[in-house]
């Protein structure tokens, strides 16, 4: 397979077999998947066949391997021209995504009291498998008023404040939930874990802003120098994964029947429109609600941590979520058309003025949260307008490394003492999923970020750097 360079963080595959477009990625040479040893690109141009598929399947500079669709990977369908919805493009963590808080206090003041509130956010965050939640939910009655209403819900209940839902993409709450499409069975995984990390990549980490780009957007965003933040990495924990599972088995079922036929069993969709299309959309709203109720809880449970032990505030700077398909309206071809766009470790990047921005935002437009790893920065993005790939852009560093690898590479206690000698202080769930996780795991997370830029996807806001992490 060929990449044909069209400018320096561009390349595209010519359709060639079943495609119906063409492949983009988005990366610098250096960062571009070795064609012959990484399946990620193969999987973009598997994604081109899908039906109703318009522009190109899109590759972030963070692309690597994923179920059917890479991670990294932007498709939208047509809805009007039989455009399919495929679980595999949102992935099994739906709505998995990153919160990003603004504490009232500064660097400088961190040393005094880091111990401290590391403790408290020890003891605070629950991690791990099936080791408990904030918000201790065991009917299904309520467990519903969570899938429908996401942290408004959450908020209305007294677990938050009004601008934890004006910094939140979609206020709060998709509205287009179906609970009657989630499995008994996803029911039960989900009822004792809104307001809790999950296990190995999801983490809440304690960040100071290093590096101020623009001045404008970080203050509209709540950020300036020196600032402490709370980031958290996490999603729909085990509702979202069975939701995933219930609904590829029915698709790959449905397929034939639609006359619907891929090269990856993985890609198995379903026309929009479908029953089927409709159904996995409505369960995958439910769980795009639990998982910002979810993040709701668990930056509840930072703030009261922050209060308790150091009497400060944490604000919400913003709530996004990388793996979801999104019925929305773009321009293609010179016509206005709703398709379903699917973001898998993408991120929406919605530039200065779209109508879905609070007004507050209008001017800048929407906070991107790029985490990097537990050892080197994070960063805060922005939309631009007249970006390619419907207003999407990369989701992390991406993971250079297998888990397995990771963890054969560096013995989790070595990693914790590192880190710690680098100021960094580690509060992990175990061991080896500390190892899994170690920095070198993945991908240079600021060549990413500028590959990003460079495409024409995002433009850079400030840079975060780690002081403390709770892995999970
Ligand atoms: P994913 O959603 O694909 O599991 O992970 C998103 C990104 O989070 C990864 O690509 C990686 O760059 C980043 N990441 C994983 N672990 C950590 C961590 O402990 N701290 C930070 N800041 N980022 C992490
Ligand atoms: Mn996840
Ligand atoms: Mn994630």
């Amino acid at each position: 397979m060929e990449l044909v360079e069209e400018s320096p963080y561009r390349f595209r595959i010519d359709p060639h077999g079943d495609m119906r477009v063409p492949g983009v990625v988005f990366a610098s040479r250096s960062l571009l998947p070795d064609v012959t040893a990484d399946k990620a690109i193969e999987q973009v141009a598997n994604v081109a066949t899908l039906p109703g598929i318009v522009e190109a399947s899109y590759a972030m500079p963070d692309v690597h391997w994923g179920y059917g669709f890479p991670i990294g990977g932007v498709a939208a369908t047509d809805v009007a021209a039989d455009g399919v919805v495929s679980p595999g493009g949102v992935g099994f963590d739906i709505s998995c995504g990153v919160r990003l808080l603004a504490a009232d206090l500064d660097r400088a003041e961190l040393p005094r009291v880091r111990e401290r509130l590391m403790d408290g956010l020890d003891t605070a965050v629950p991690r791990g498998m099936a080791r408990g939640a904030v918000w201790k939910i065991d009917d299904r009655a309520q467990l519903n008023e969570v899938l429908l209403g996401g942290s408004r819900y959450a908020v209305e209940q007294g677990h938050g404040v009004e601008r934890d839902l004006t910094r939140c993409e979609d206020h709060g709450a998709v509205s287009d939930a179906d609970p009657d499409q989630v499995s008994d069975r996803a029911v039960q995984r989900g009822q004792g874990q809104v307001g809790s990390l999950g296990s190995g990549n999801h983490f809440l980490e304690v960040q100071a802003v290093d590096h101020v780009y623009d001045d404008d957007a970080a203050e509209a965003f709540g950020l300036r120098p020196g600032q402490i933040c709370v980031m958290v990495h996490s999603g729909s924990r085990g509702m979202g994964h069975q939701i995933c599972t219930d609904h590829v088995r029915v698709m790959e079922r449905v397929m034939p029947r639609y006359g619907i036929d891929v090269p990856d069993r993985q890609l198995a969709c379903a026309p929009v429109f479908s029953p089927e299309g409709r159904a996995y959309l409505g369960a995958m709203a439910a769980a795009a609600n639990y998982a910002r109720a979810n993040r709701q809880l668990l930056g509840e449970a930072a703030r009261r941590v922050f209060e308790r032990t150091v009497g400060r505030r944490l604000d919400l700077v913003y709530d996004v979520s990388h793996n979801l398909a999104k019925i929305e309206s773009h321009r293609v071809d010179g016509a206005d058309r709703q398709l379903c766009v699917h973001r898998k470790g993408a991120t929406r990047a919605l530039p200065p003025g779209h109508p879905d921005l609070p007004a507050d935002l209008a001017g800048v437009g929407q906070p991107v949260l790029i985490p990097g790893s537990m050892g080197t920065p994070s960063y805060v993005l922005t939309g631009v307008a007249g970006a390619p790939a419907f207003a999407s852009t990369c989701h992390g560093a991406g993971r250079a490394q297998s888990r397995t690898q990771a963890a054969k590479s560096v013995r989790g206690k070595d990693l914790r003492d590192q880190l710690e000698a680098q100021n960094i202080s580690v509060r992990g769930a175990s061991m080896r999923g500390l190892a899994e996780e170690t920095p070198q795991a993945y991908k240079d997370v600021s060549a990413v970020v500028g590959s990003a830029e460079g495409g024409g996807l995002c433009r850079r806001v400030a840079r975060l750097v780690p002081v403390g992490v709770v892995k999970g």
